[in-house]
């Protein structure tokens, strides 16, 4: 018999745990830990902050679903790692504290055979000073209780300006090294497009705020995308689409500290400058949750499992620019100093960024850090669960299930507006998530026809259906596991 403890249920934890519990027998124990009651669905909170759907829509409780398939839960949050166990503890276990319920604020040891780490990102929002969500007029959209949030508030200036009032809207990222700028960009064009539905579009000057060199870097060093007949790099299209909807932007821009209704950056010409708003929503820098690791003896030994994030099978030596590979990246995510853990989704760490790393004339690094979006996320859970299946069925180490960001891709649906007929969507299609320039050395690093970009009312049907699909496959509803991750 063996036992599988899961940190976090979002969309690798949550993908992985029900894989598990689907395809190994009931002797075998999965369990779930994650401070979150509720499962939600991320890419909707998009629709949340704008007000065009409730956050209810996005999410579902947890226990109710787990109890019925037999998943263990436990409402608590990890803290640390002791993956030879203690002086009193032969197994391995993680200590979790309790946050709900008549145990809120107690301590446990929770022992594993097998471990997955996939508390994602922490919203590292302390990186910005003044960056608080709900404070100083800036918001975020990373969570439904934010994103509910962003709505009140984008609400409340929506109201102003039907009253007469110009407004300054600022989008984008809030730190140089935040990363997940398609959200920013979907969430863009929603507040464009919502401002046009209420009449006040005249009223508001809308802004992109990005550490991206250029437009349309996306945290991917850019794109060169099929387009209809034609090749176009993703800073023509993501011009085109602002150029249209009279969208300004500032590009390469560092921002390092938040006043009320005002941004202030560095940019990459080493100026510092200040930007003003009535409504701000700046996505933060992700960073680890900054877990600790103890040894049997209780010594330190956090950098083994952790560099920021989890160390997994990369090649984290350092290398410029130049001389990054494809190969750098993770297949099977597994620690290579504690072969029973693994860490998909965001939980692991990256070799290093995709785009371009660049500096400010004044030496400050302005340059976004890799996304991992939801698809390579619950690809690599759903892997990582496999090779842990097949090792408790073989009764030996099987990893022969292997992926990396390398050979993944990734689409980008921003869709931009919500309803049946009156949405649009854009979508970017790109493949490989990180470019190989060995096997593509003409189209920077992709192939085209799979990396492609597309404008029009289908993005948006095909991110509604989206929607739908993965919370029906994450409410392990009938036949779920047919659907793709
Ligand atoms: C607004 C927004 C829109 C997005 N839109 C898209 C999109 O359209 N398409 C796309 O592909 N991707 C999109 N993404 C990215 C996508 O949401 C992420 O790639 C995905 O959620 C990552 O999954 P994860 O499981 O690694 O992390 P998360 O989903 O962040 O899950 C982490 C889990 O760990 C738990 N946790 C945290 N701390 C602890 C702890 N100490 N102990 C135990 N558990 C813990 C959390 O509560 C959570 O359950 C979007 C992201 C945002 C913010």
């Amino acid at each position: 018999m063996s036992k599988i403890v899961i940190l976090g249920a979002g969309i690798s934890g949550h993908v992985a745990a029900t894989h598990l519990r689907r395809k190994l027998s009931k002797e075998h124990e999965v369990v779930v830990v994650s401070p979150n009651s509720n499962y939600q669905w991320i890419p909707s909170n998009i629709w949340v902050g704008i007000g065009r759907m409730k956050s209810e829509k996005i999410l579902f409780p947890l226990a109710p679903l787990y109890k019925k398939k037999g998943i263990g839960f436990k409402q608590a949050k990890a803290i640390s790692f002791f993956p030879e166990g203690d002086m009193h503890e032969e197994q391995p276990y993680v200590l979790a504290e309790y946050v709900e319920g008549d145990n809120k604020g107690q301590q446990e040891k929770i022992t594993y055979d097998y471990l997955i780490n996939a508390t994602g990102p922490k919203l590292n929002f302390e990186a910005t000073e003044g960056l608080t969500p709900g404070e100083n007029k800036t918001y975020s959209v990373c969570t439904y209780t934010h994103a509910d949030h962003a709505w009140e508030g984008l609400n409340a200036l929506i109201q102003e300006m039907k009253q007469g009032k110009k407004a300054k809207i600022l989008i984008g990222t809030g730190h140089a090294k935040s990363t997940c700028q398609g959200a920013a960009f979907e969430y863009i064009l929603n507040v464009e497009k919502e401002l046009c539905r209420h009449n006040v579009r005249d009223m508001a000057e809308v802004t992109w705020i990005a550490n991206e060199h250029k437009l349309g870097d996306f945290g991917m060093d850019g794109m060169l995308l099929s387009y209809g007949s034609m090749t176009m790099k993703s800073s023509e299209m993501v011009e085109m689409i602002f150029e249209d909807r009279d969208i300004k932007w500032i590009i390469g821009a560092g921002v390092h500290k938040i006043e009320d209704g005002l941004a202030h950056y560095e940019n990459l010409d080493g100026e510092y400058k200040t930007e003003t708003y009535d409504f701000a929503m700046l996505i933060p820098s992700f960073s680890g949750h900054g877990f600790k690791a103890y040894d049997k003896n209780k010594n330190d030994i956090t950098e083994k499992l952790f560099k920021g994030f989890m160390i997994v099978d990369a090649d984290y030596s350092p290398k410029p620019y130049e001389e990054w590979s494809v190969k750098d990246w993770p297949e099977t995510y597994q620690n290579p100093s504690y072969k029973n853990i693994f860490a998909p989704g965001i939980a692991f760490a990256p070799p290093h960024a995709i785009s371009k790393p660049r500096k400010s004339k004044n030496g400050t690094d302005i340059s976004p850090a890799p996304p991992r979006t939801g698809m390579p996320s619950g690809i690599t859970a759903k892997l990582v669960a496999d090779n842990i299946i097949d090792s408790i069925k073989n009764g030996k180490e099987s990893l022969d299930h292997k992926g990396s960001m390398g050979n993944m891709g990734a689409a980008c649906i921003a869709s931009a507006g919500y309803g049946i007929t009156q949405g649009s969507g854009v979508s970017i299609t790109t493949y490989p998530i990180v470019p190989d320039y060995e096997k593509y050395p003409k189209t920077q690093g992709r192939q085209l026809g799979k990396t492609f970009g597309e404008i029009g009312l289908a993005g948006h049907w095909l991110k509604l259906a989206l929607h739908y699909a993965f919370i029906y496959k994450a409410k392990m509803r009938p036949f779920w596991w047919l659907i793709p991750e």
